[in-house]
């Protein structure tokens, strides 16, 4: 395995925000080697300034795995995942989820539960199988994309004040103009405070008289550009849907049907968005290995620079 090597120069722009050529020196660590890789810039600091006051040239090892979770244990990790119980919110088609009583410590010495609910429940992963035949399955999402650089396109006040709104591209050259480019590899969140409305499944759909959801979504010109141009890694939102209320009022599950057919997954009813920055945090997206499985809850956290 090679060993990842750091330019000071890159971990400044790093600090500063993520650009170009930091992320091909962290594309090039994450094949070396991936939590080395990625944890490397968490740590990396305090290791350039060791470095230039000793005189070195502008090149550095990575540091260890012991020296990465030491910083870590100095970071705040946000939680990006509503808890799961029957009532909650979900999509309009689905059955509520039901747990029943198995065992009871007073009983047989130990406590159990069966759980029974759709995979698409709570906070969940969408693999591409979801939506597409031969695509992958919960269990065939590789490992290295299960830890990412997070970007949070944050629409908050327009939805404040339009609850059909979706993202444009202006709101995506905006985020690039303070930070810029979108980092190839990241997961890409879009903040609406559409999960301020959680628990209540009426609120999050919003549906009027006439039966029509209003509620936020993504757009086709952002999906494309992020997956095709910044080849992102995944993407998700608060919302119980990729594409916006107006949309699915149609059955329209395009947008959806997009993000899966690129082969990449999703992540849906994402939680606390607006207590993570826009750029600079890393994102921990987990979830169970059910064998060829179309979705399931997810724990989603996220780790502050
Ligand atoms: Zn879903």
């Amino acid at each position: 395995m090679k060993t990842p090597q750091f330019h000071c120069g890159s971990l400044r722009a790093l600090r500063n925000g993520s650009r170009g050529g930091v992320l091909a020196s962290l594309r090039g660590a994450l094949r070396g080697g991936l939590l080395a890789g990625v944890l490397a810039a968490v740590c990396a600091a305090p290791i350039a300034a060791h470095a230039q006051a000793q005189g070195q040239a502008h090149t550095l090892a990575a540091p260890t795995l012991a020296e990465i979770y030491a910083t870590l244990q100095t970071k705040r990790f946000v939680d990006l995942t509503h808890a799961f119980a029957p009532g909650i919110p979900h999509w309009k088609g689905f059955k509520d989820e039901r747990i029943r009583t198995l065992d009871t410590i007073a009983k047989d010495g130990f406590w159990a539960q069966e759980f029974t609910h759709p995979g698409q429940w709570g906070t969940h992963v969408d693999p591409p199988a979801h939506f597409h035949n031969g695509l992958r399955t919960v269990d065939q999402i590789p490992l290295h994309q299960m830890i990412l650089p997070l970007v949070v396109l944050d629409v908050h006040e327009k939805v404040a004040r339009n609850p059909d709104y979706v993202v444009t591209m202006d709101d995506v050259r905006a985020w690039e103009r303070r930070h810029g480019p979108i980092p190839a590899g990241s997961f890409v969140a879009l903040r609406t405070d559409w999960s301020k409305r959680w628990p209540s499944q009426a609120a999050m759909q919003n549906v009027d008289s006439k039966g029509v959801a209003h509620y936020p979504g993504w757009s086709l010109p952002v999906l494309k550009y992020l997956y095709e141009v910044r080849k992102i890694a995944a993407s998700g939102h608060e919302t119980t849907d990729t594409d916006p209320g107006l949309s699915t009022s149609r059955d329209d599950y395009s947008l959806e049907s997009y993000v899966l057919g690129t082969n990449h997954y999703q992540i849906e009813l994402l939680a606390n968005l607006d207590k993570v920055p826009e750029a600079g945090a890393l994102v921990v997206v987990s979830f169970p290995k059910p064998l060829h499985g179309s979705g399931f809850p997810a724990r989603v956290f996220a780790i502050l620079p």
